[in-house]
């Protein structure tokens, strides 16, 4: 079970120590939460705390956790959303078991809970258009207007409701509303919409039904019917409480649930809306909803976030009731943890510099022992081969180099990881003065990259032989938008980084790297993380995360 906790671990919080209350007091036996995603798009880091949370609840109390379907609203939501749904949660590192549901299983019941508020007086079909009931809502200073159709008789408004579910009236002709109380403080109470009418297909009710209840007349019920004992959601829900609450003590529901707010995940740099995240995969801003700069669970793994990244990260950031943003380097701090410990190390040279090594062996080469992992001795070793054509990195070379470059540069030696010594001899440019090769000579005392005389070098660079190196493609990605308060100014879609995505073609890699798989991640040597592409058939890679933030690395000009 010890593995098993570190999925568990929700950290302390409020909601656990009303569970915990609860159980003690004997008021539930067995905990039961639910995690209730509207299959209307895909699910993202703000979705996965709440997943961490309900999961990982009924995991430590030893309940369960239902994945549910909130499918009250059939013309935005589709079967691909779905599978992808079940596919991120179970990713994620969490099971429903047996216990999938859909709120669209419960149609009939709550159909017969609407006929029962009607009958009790308490419902009632409105003829008014939606505009016509906005208006008389009222707001925050009005008190809202009785309708007109307010006091017409139970029977009436039955027969209506009877006939809206049979088709007879189009769309919006008429709703279904509680009555409550049009006075109400808050205005979810001022006699709630309870049916409407959209004559649309289901994805799973197909044209069976034409009337569809609102979420908030379908969630709590949904929530009784399931058992749920703690329906825990985002504090939006606060205001709809009340309503929650008015339709479990005036419905014969099987259970009482009870309803728990906590404060949504805000990320900087980062938007969480699914409206917004819609239209980012519908207009083409990104190549589709596990685009690895889209803050989806499918964008992250592709991008080679490992899941315990996630949870860890969902576990640092806490459950609270007030509103916060969270600075996205938290995030990458978790990714970097994780991915420190599994990660095998590689080389690979994103922007080659060719570099010929003339006291070298013209037919020469040999293989040297690497590293897996510094970090975990059971990952090994490998051999790379070395010869006398190498590929640096370009920015590890400067003609001129500023007194605190201390990698290669004329007359500069450096230590080549693994390998040798070299020094620079001589720079070798195209007739546009670009540098497109150094000459160099390497001392061959230093195998292994250590001098036998002692003497020091100050940096150790990564590279790749000529030869034996494979080609690839390499996407870096920074930030999706460019402000951490992503459409404080306006247009959210004016805030896009037009630098979010750069692509680095001809980069070169240990051969090995040929057979990397796409959920294995790999850390390229003083560059950061990456993992294979799996949209690509070609050899691509994506970065994950750079090795420290990049404000450090700024800092930095070793
Ligand atoms: P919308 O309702 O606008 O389509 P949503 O993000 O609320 O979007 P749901 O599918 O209803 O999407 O969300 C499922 C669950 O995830 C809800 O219980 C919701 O409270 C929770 N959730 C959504 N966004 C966040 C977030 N940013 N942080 C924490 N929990 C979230
Ligand atoms: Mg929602």
């Amino acid at each position: 079970m010890a593995s098993e906790n570190s999925v568990t671990e929700t950290g302390n919080n409020f909601v656990r120590d009303i569970i915990r209350a609860d159980l003690e007091a004997k008021r539930h036996s067995e905990i039961v939460t639910r995690f209730p995603p509207e299959p209307n798009g895909y699910l993202h880091i703000g979705h996965a705390k709440s997943i961490c949370l309900n999961f990982g609840l009924a995991q430590e109390f030893q309940g369960r956790c239902h994945l549910r379907f909130d499918d009250t609203n059939p013309t935005k939501e589709e079967q691909e959303y779905i599978d992808a749904i079940e596919r991120d949660v179970r990713w994620l590192g969490f099971d429903w078991g047996s216990h999938l549901y859909y709120a669209s299983d419960y149609f009939e019941q709550i159909y017969a809970w609407a006929e029962y508020l009607i009958q009790a007086g308490k419902a009632y079909v409105d003829d008014s258009s939606i505009e016509e009931i906005r208006e008389m809502r009222g707001s925050l200073t009005e008190p809202g207007r009785n309708s007109p159709f307010r006091d017409r008789s139970a029977d009436e408004s039955l027969d209506l409701f009877r006939r809206m579910r049979a088709g007879e009236f189009p769309n919006a002709s008429r709703v279904l509303r509680a009555k409550i109380d049009m006075s109400a403080g808050n205005i979810n109470l001022r006699d709630p919409v309870l049916y409407r009418i959209l004559h649309a297909e289901h994805p799973r009710t197909g044209t069976r039904w034409c009337i569809y209840p609102t979420y908030d007349f379908a969630h709590g019920q949904s929530d009784a019917i399931e058992g749920i004992t703690h329906s825990i959601c985002t504090l939006e829900f606060e205001d709809h409480r009340p309503l929650y609450d008015w339709f479990i003590e005036n419905l014969p529901v099987p259970a009482r649930p009870r309803q728990y707010e906590f404060a949504r995940l805000n990320l900087d740099y980062t938007v969480l809306s699914k409206r917004v995240l819609t239209e980012l995969v519908r207009q083409g801003h990104v190549s589709g909803w596990n685009d690895p700069r889209m803050p989806t669970l499918a964008g992250l793994r592709r991008r080679g976030v490992p899941a315990a990244a996630l949870r860890d990260f969902v576990r640092r950031v806490g459950v609270a009731r007030a509103n916060s943003q969270v600075d996205v380097s938290m995030f990458d701090f978790s990714i970097r943890e994780v991915l420190n410990k599994t990660a095998l190390r590689r080389m690979a040279v994103l922007r080659p510099l060719k570099v010929v090594i003339e006291n070298y062996p013209a037919d020469g080469s040999e293989d040297l022992e690497a590293i897996n992992n510094p970090d975990d001795p059971a990952a090994g070793t490998r051999r790379i081969r070395f010869g006398r054509e190498i590929y640096v990195e370009r920015d590890d070379f400067m003609e001129n180099p500023p007194k605190q470059f201390f990698r290669l540069s004329p007359g500069r030696e450096v230590r080549l990881r693994y390998a040798y010594f070299i020094t620079c001899r001589e720079v070798i440019k195209d007739a546009q003065g670009e540098v497109v090769e150094l000459r160099c000579s390497y001392d061959p005392e230093t195998r292994g990259g250590n001098a036998p005389d002692g003497r020091k070098v100050k940096a150790t660079l990564h590279w790749v032989a000529a030869a034996e190196s494979i080609p690839a493609e390499i996407r870096l990605y920074d930030h999706l938008f460019c402000r951490p308060d992503p459409g404080a100014a306006g247009d959210v879609f004016a805030d896009l980084n037009p630098a979010s995505l750069e692509v680095l073609s001809g980069c070169r890699l240990e051969p090995i790297l040929a057979e990397a798989k796409a959920e294995e991640p790999v850390q390229f040597e003083r560059l950061g993380y990456f993992c294979r592409d799996t949209g690509s058939e070609s050899l691509v890679f994506n970065r994950t995360v750079g090795l420290r933030d990049s404000y450090a690395k700024t800092q930095q000009t070793v």
